[in-house]
């Protein structure tokens, strides 16, 4: 059989053999194998997606493979192995020589919109570069470069990081060449056991309770965001709420998720793509003083609902809120998510990981206890390449019941055998990349030691920031910082509030235009605020200093 033939999918290949034989155009039916839950899949597929090959549309899928058999393309251009080793050291040199050369960029990207796009051909090539990466490592400098926000710079302190590493990107080289996909145990067993072994580490490592492992009742996957993990983990809580029926039945408008306004917007997010709509979404109040949720306004919420008739699904409590890093009162919340039955879902996208220095466990007070399921981010502030989400919940079977979905064509011994996990049945999409790589060298690299010393050295400099800003009587800072961010305020005064938050804003801008730190912002109590999130791996206690020496000197150059 020839390699096309090989390649295409069965029923195309079929079809191509039909054509040459000058057949019967087929019929659908006659092509599908008679397995047994064929009808089923019909249903899950729409008619338009799984009967491409039927009416009017087979004339032209006739004519289009004759003429694919027709055409004589040449030999595929490959890299060799023996190519990719060159120029695989020399990408690898590349990424090195940034890396060096990072605190000479500036941070923020100075291109303009359209800028990157103007300097790249308009078309495709047509003949390839194969043979030679100097055409494309010369446009990766030249036009792509520039347009790049260098996220490992030591003065980036905007958002939160987005920790890179060297173990990191090399476990996701090892991915990339692999080339797995792990959508099944039996696609990919290690794909799997690894992750699951890596889950289960994390839970060691960051003090989370024994639950959570793979081994008992609960479980940890790698999600692709905490937005996706917030998603899911909504999934669970509805399939939880409703025993199972949101599954078949939808849900019917009833279901309620409770929130603060310091909560991420991924939450509200997910119950619009659940269909519970914003509406859905109660928002409970924050303590002035903290941000953190007030246990007593969300009891009155719950109660309140109930005595409606509505259905509270789900309490999303944060810990490290995106604003400020504010720390909710888990234990309190939990205790009212189990007096009326209401899964209780942690995220902490950013902090969770810091709970890999023992001093600083407490953020996670009451996970133990509460947490129906938990997410915190590898891809943001453990040296791990995105993406790394860290989910894990109490008991799978609400997750697995929400998403688990069977077509024949997946259907293996392993899977059937119900001995293995297939993480397909955790998350939205149905594929997945082979990410466990990068945490196994990230954690293997750095072990327990390296991985806290990296927190608390983070930790550390921002608590000598705050520090310094304390003590400077024209600045202020507005919010608790438990951690590596810090929330700051010049007092402008003199100033009406308006017109000092516009001060405020500007200064940002014009920190950010220098090109030495990228800063962003926030408002607290409607208040203009400056971030310093501090956690790129190459920012020290010089970069720390400069960064408060370049906001005074501006905030001067304002005043
Ligand atoms: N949740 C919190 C508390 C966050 O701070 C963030 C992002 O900063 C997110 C969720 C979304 O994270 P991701 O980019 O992984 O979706």
């Amino acid at each position: 059989m020839p390699l096309m033939l090989v390649l295409l999918p069965p029923i195309a290949a079929e079809a191509l053999s039909r054509c040459r034989r000058g057949d019967n155009l087929p019929i659908v039916s006659n092509l599908w194998p008679p397995y047994p839950n064929w009808q089923r899949e019909r249903t899950q597929n729409p008619p338009s997606v799984s009967s491409s090959l039927t009416g009017g549309t087979e004339h032209r899928h006739c004519a289009a493979l004759a003429s694919v058999r027709g055409m004589s393309s040449g030999p595929v251009p490959h890299m060799s192995p023996d190519e990719f080793r060159e120029h695989g050291r020399r990408v690898v040199d590349w990424i090195a020589t940034y890396w060096e050369r990072l605190p000479t960029l500036p941070v923020l990207s100075q291109v303009s919109p359209g800028q990157v796009r103007a300097g790249l051909p308009g078309t495709p090539p047509r003949i390839g570069s194969h043979g030679s990466l100097d055409a494309l490592m010369a446009d990766l400098d030249e036009v792509v470069l520039p347009g790049i926000t260098h996220w490992q710079h030591p003065g980036f302190m905007a958002y939160f990081p987005a920790n890179a590493s060297g173990p990191s990107v090399l476990g996701d080289l090892l991915s990339s060449g692999l080339g797995v996909q792990g959508m099944l145990w039996a696609t990919s067993p290690a794909c799997t056991e690894l992750e699951q072994v890596m889950l289960d580490w994390l839970v060691d490592l960051l003090g989370l309770p024994a639950a959570f492992r793979n081994d008992g009742a609960g479980g940890g996957v790698i999600q692709d965001s905490s937005s996706g993990a917030n998603f899911v983990a909504l999934q669970a809580a509805l399939h939880h709420a409703t025993d199972g029926t949101s599954v078949t039945d939808g849900v019917s408008g009833s279901h309620i998720v409770y929130a603060s306004s310091q909560t991420h917007s991924s939450v509200e997010k997910a119950a619009r793509m659940a269909g519970l709509g914003s509406r859905a979404v109660r928002t409970v109040d924050v303590d002035p003083a903290t941000l953190a949720m007030v246990p007593a306004h969300l009891a009155e919420l719950v109660a309140a609902d109930r005595a409606a008739g509505l259905v509270p699904a789900m309490v999303a409590a944060t810990i490290g809120s995106t604003s400020t890093t504010a720390i909710d009162p888990v234990a309190e919340i939990g205790a009212v998510c189990r007096q009326h039955g209401v899964w209780l879902h942690i995220d902490a996208a950013f902090a969770g990981v810091a709970a890999v220095s023992p001093a600083l466990r407490w953020i996670n007070d009451g996970v133990a206890d509460y947490a129906d399921s938990y997410c915190t981010d590898a891809h943001k502030w453990l040296l791990t390449n995105f993406d790394a989400t860290a989910f894990w919940v109490r008991d799978r079977r609400h997750l697995t019941g929400a998403l688990s979905i069977l077509p024949e064509y997946l259907r293996n011994q392993a899977s059937d055998s119900g001995t293995v996990v297939d993480y397909r049945d955790w998350q939205i999409e149905l594929g997945r990349r082979f990410r466990a790589l990068k945490l196994w060298m990230v954690i293997g690299w750095y072990g327990a030691d390296g991985l806290r010393a990296h927190i608390e050295g983070h930790v550390a400099l921002a608590q000598e920031l705050a520090g310094w800003v304390e003590a400077d009587d024209r600045f202020e800072v507005v919010a608790p910082h438990p951690l590596s961010l810090v929330c700051l305020r010049p007092r402008w005064p003199g100033h009406e509030d308006e017109e000092a938050d516009g001060l405020t804003m500007s200064v940002i801008e014009s920190l950010n235009r220098s090109g030495k730190v990228f800063l962003t912002h926030t408002k607290v109590a409607g208040r203009a605020v400056i971030r310093v999130a501090i956690g790129a791996p190459a920012t020290t206690h010089e970069h720390v200093q400069d960064v408060w020496n370049v906001i005074r000197a501006e905030v001067a150059a304002h005043s």
